[in-house]
């Protein structure tokens, strides 16, 4: 039995995602754009997840997108509002800790002309809501914020951030890449203050290949992709029914009880932390306040690789640091502060609601081996 600690990359499906795959692709295989009965089943199928989706953040389900995943939700919602907002208003502001998808969107951005302002943490690794107010100004078309950060957990402050933003700027747009806060961190559109929210399906239980945005009424976005006119023409494409209902069933699972799931993640990291902390030589960059789903510690004198290649064989899976960029060394715990002999180091452990304190003392005990063995071989 292997146990697996990489939620953050990515989850095991659930149950209720797998069965609303296989029953919409044995039951309700039509095209939602086809005008006869099996195009009208599945149109109502997904107008029906966009309803989920919808009620899970207090939204109108008119304001649901869906897209191939959170990196083509956070590419639309940044090239596309800066197509519509940003021809007069050169300025964007995003922090220095975002995921690729964002950070690679900026920098083609970069090279456009467009002027990025990046807010670095500060020396205790926080970047307070006040620094990003102040950085916009009113040639700032877009600010873009995560929510919760995929490396160590920190939560930034966007609903503070966005309301500042939008007392001063009610213009300019506010975007929230919120995948490792959907389903896990409870929160409403209107108290977010955001235009845009991206959120994936394969964080939350979800199959792959399946992503979505929320985008308040009124705010416009330039298509990139174009063709039938699907999604309003936003995102042209036949519809992925099977995976939009595996989204479906997911979040109306995992928006039942978000605030219980949190409280228990919240005992697992304590009692981790507890036991790693008594450890010599182990050092936990997340903080205390960070998403209790997220644990990013280091080992220094062990590389991750080695770290995580260690624990592989003895079936516990973790992550280096993010998993989206294939070992490329993350810039982004460095931005956190982290010297060279942490960031080679950094492991991330990421829970989900099927993690047990079992599970997480196997964890610890294997570190513990880890330490002892690859030490003594060098
Ligand atoms: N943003 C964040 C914060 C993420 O953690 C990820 C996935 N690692 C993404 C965006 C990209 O999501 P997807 O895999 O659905 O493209």
């Amino acid at each position: 039995m292997s146990i697996y600690l990489d939620n953050a990359a990515t989850t095991k499906p659930c149950s209720e995602a797998v069965k609303a795959v296989c029953d919409c692709m044995e039951e309700n295989f039509g095209n939602p754009s086809s005008l006869h009965r099996a195009g009208l089943n599945a149109q109502i199928a997904v107008d029906n997840v966009r309803k989920i989706i919808a009620k899970s953040i207090a939204a109108d389900p008119s304001c649901i997108y869906f897209t191939s995943g959170a990196t083509e939700s956070n590419n639309m919602a940044i090239i596309g509002s800066v197509g519509v907002y940003g021809k007069r208003k050169p300025r964007i502001v995003t922090t220095s800790i975002e995921h690729s998808s964002v950070e690679k969107a900026m920098e083609h951005l970069e090279q456009n002309g467009f002027e990025i302002v990046r807010i670095s943490p500060d020396r205790n690794g926080e970047i307070s809501h006040e620094r990003i107010v102040n950085a916009v100004d009113e040639n700032t078309c877009l600010v873009s914020i995560m929510m919760v950060n995929n490396e160590t957990g920190y939560i930034l402050p966007v609903r503070r951030s966005f309301y500042g933003i939008k007392k001063l700027y009610p213009q300019c747009i506010t975007h929230c890449d919120a995948v490792q806060g959907f389903m896990k961190i409870p929160f409403k559109v209107s108290e977010l203050n955001a235009d845009i929210i991206s959120f994936s399906g394969h964080k939350i239980h979800a199959g792959k290949g399946i992503g979505g945005l929320y985008l308040k009424k009124g705010i416009r976005l330039q298509p990139h992709i174009f063709g039938g006119g699907q999604e309003k023409g936003i995102r042209s494409g036949t519809e992925n029914v099977p995976m939009i209902a595996s989204m479906g069933a997911a979040v109306k699972i995992l928006s039942k009880n978000i605030s219980e799931r949190y409280k228990k993640a919240t005992d697992l990291k304590e009692k981790l932390c507890s036991k790693l902390s008594v450890i010599d030589g182990i050092y936990i960059n997340s903080h205390e306040d960070a998403s209790p789903y997220i644990v990013n510690i280091s080992i220094p004198g062990i590389r991750s690789e080695i770290m995580l290649h260690f624990l592989e064989e003895k079936g516990i899976y973790v992550s280096s640091g993010s998993a989206c960029s294939k070992g490329a060394k993350s810039g982004v715990l460095k931005e956190f502060g982290l010297n060279d002999s942490f960031s080679d180091s950094a492991v991330r452990i990421s829970f989900s609601h099927e993690t047990t304190v079992s599970e997480l003392s196997q964890f610890v005990k294997a570190v513990e081996d880890a330490k002892e063995s690859l030490v003594k071989s060098r």
